[in-house]
């Protein structure tokens, strides 16, 4: 699309599925029900991206105010969970509490943040002890299937290193509720068609550039020649993928590629994750948008409850989910957290029972169940990630190939929809305007002895799950201003 804005009509855009949109497609069953890969949410950090929701779809959006909640010790703890620890049983709020103000005063088991080498330490230099052990070290394990040691810290940024500890206290000893959410947390779903159809719009708009079905075998890196599973061909003088980093590094490049390239890329570290969909013939009975799931007792991380996202997401097609409503259910999986996936869905109904999600009796109520496995759903941030950016990168851009995207550049930080989006309008405003990336965060400079060096910086916008940064709105107009809409 911003190729086509800045007047340039030779490009192909080729995917192997046979609709349009990745893994922020939606789909409709059978039943009647619709689902996203996961919840997604979108909280654009860009004026360029708001306009093209605007544009694309009009006012046929829903408007919604998150609610997150985190379920523990059997109820519900409002989120963001270190404002609302008032609401645990008292010996774990206190030792929350106590970890906190140790570990924010340098009395912890890592004494600054800064000392961290790694997201473990991270973690607990941050959040203390008891936060480390009631919430924030089993969800994560849950979310990344990795151990926090194997991560990084830098995806997390300076910008959560300092907590209020006033605020947390203020709330245990005055009682007061701290809701994360509110009229600054609204977001737009699209009203129909899941969070896909924007995606399907903006396909649509570009359709005579896109070949779907179109699998890419090879691509020989000198020759600029694409080799496709059909045995066609298409030359290139730029390319943009957004296939995993390794597996373009290590099953489709060709020619002169060397060995270590290859071996650095396949270093990169990601999860899998199921998606569950459960559709039950009942009116809704709550308001929530998304909750968190840290303990054992369910094989999820997280629980959406989608229907509440539109009226038109369930087979209750009159709008207000008056007789359905659909839960969608997230289970990561990697080597180091296997998933049996024969029994994913029977473990995903008796964990909703478990987390009272599901009251007794309601999983005859259950009319559709839907499953899609993602082989890559989280680029895990781990400790090597940036080195080995460092050194793949730019061997690629070398040779006129950009890997942008979710996993084309492995940032989980910049890897939402409104990012990865502008990954791809950015790297065009380099490659034809010469203007600068600022979402991946990777700047080249020469090292004191000559060399080029890729170095990274925590990116210019805020990251997955961040507000917006004050200021960024008018960073994001100028380069706006450019799109000559
Ligand atoms: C569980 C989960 C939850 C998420 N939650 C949110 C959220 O709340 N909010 C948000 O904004 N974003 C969210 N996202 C992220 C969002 O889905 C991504 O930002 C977006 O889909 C990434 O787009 P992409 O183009 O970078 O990559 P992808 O969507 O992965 O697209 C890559 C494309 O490359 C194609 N491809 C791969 N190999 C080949 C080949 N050999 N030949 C041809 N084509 C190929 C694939 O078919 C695919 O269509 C979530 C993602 C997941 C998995």
């Amino acid at each position: 699309m911003r190729l086509k804005e800045l007047g340039h009509d030779n490009f192909l855009i080729v995917d192997r599925n046979s609709y349009i949109g990745g893994l922020a497609a939606s789909f409709t069953d059978e039943a009647g029900f619709t689902w996203d890969i996961g919840g997604h949410v979108m909280f654009s950090h860009y004026d360029y991206y708001d306009k093209l929701f605007d544009t694309l779809m009009g006012d046929e959006f829903s408007l919604n105010d998150r609610e997150s909640w985190v379920r523990m010790f059997d109820r519900w703890v409002p989120y963001p969970f270190q404002n609302n620890i008032r609401y645990l049983p008292k010996q774990a709020a206190y030792e929350c509490l106590s970890g906190l103000i140790k570990a924010q005063t340098g009395q912890g088991k890592v004494k600054s943040h800064k000392d961290a080498t790694n997201f473990g330490e991270f973690i607990d230099a941050v959040f203390g002890e008891g936060i480390a052990k009631h919430f924030m070290r089993p969800y994560n394990f849950k979310v990344w299937a990795h151990p926090p040691e194997m991560m990084n810290k830098q995806w997390i940024g300076e910008r959560v290193a300092v907590l209020d500890i006033d605020r947390a206290l203020k709330n245990v000893v005055l009682e007061s509720d701290d809701f994360g959410w509110g009229p600054n947390n609204r977001f737009k779903y699209p009203l129909k068609g899941g969070t896909g159809e924007f995606y399907r719009r903006m396909g649509e708009s570009i359709r005579e550039h896109i070949a779907l079905d179109r699998t890419v075998k090879s691509i020989d890196a000198g020759a600029k020649v694409v080799t496709f599973a059909d045995g066609t061909t298409e030359s290139y003088d730029v390319l943009i993928t957004a296939m995993p980093l390794d597996v373009l590094c290590k099953d489709i490049l060709t020619g002169d590629v060397p060995d270590t390239l290859r071996t650095r890329a396949s270093e990169l570290r990601h999860s899998s994750g199921y998606m569950i969909g459960i559709g039950i013939k009942r009116p809704c009975p709550s308001t929530k948008s998304w909750m968190y799931f840290p303990e054992s007792n369910c094989p999820f991380y997280r629980v959406t409850y989608l229907s509440n996202y539109s009226p038109y997401l369930t087979p209750d097609q009159s709008g207000g989910n008056a007789t359905h409503y659909s839960l969608l259910c997230e289970v990561s999986e990697s080597e180091h957290k296997p998933v049996d996936k024969d029994r994913v869905i029977e473990e995903t109904i008796t964990g909703l029972e478990n987390a009272g999600l599901l009251e007794p009796g309601e999983r005859d109520d259950i009319c559709d169940t839907w499953l899609y496995r993602a082989e890559y759903a989280y680029p895990t941030p781990a400790v090597d990630r940036d080195a080995i950016l460092s050194d793949v990168i730019p061997w690629l851009e070398a040779r006129g190939i950009f890997s942008r995207g979710r996993f084309g550049m492995w940032k989980y930080e910049v890897a939402n929809t409104d990012h990865t989006l502008m990954q791809g309008v950015e790297a065009v405003n380099r490659l034809v305007e010469g203007e600068t990336e600022t979402t991946i965060g990777i700047v080249y400079a020469a090292t004191e002895d000559g060399r080029e060096a890729a170095v990274h910086e925590r990116p210019a916008h805020a990251g997955s799950g961040e507000k917006r940064l004050a200021g960024q709105a008018v960073e994001a107009k100028n380069a706006a201003a450019a799109a000559k809409p």
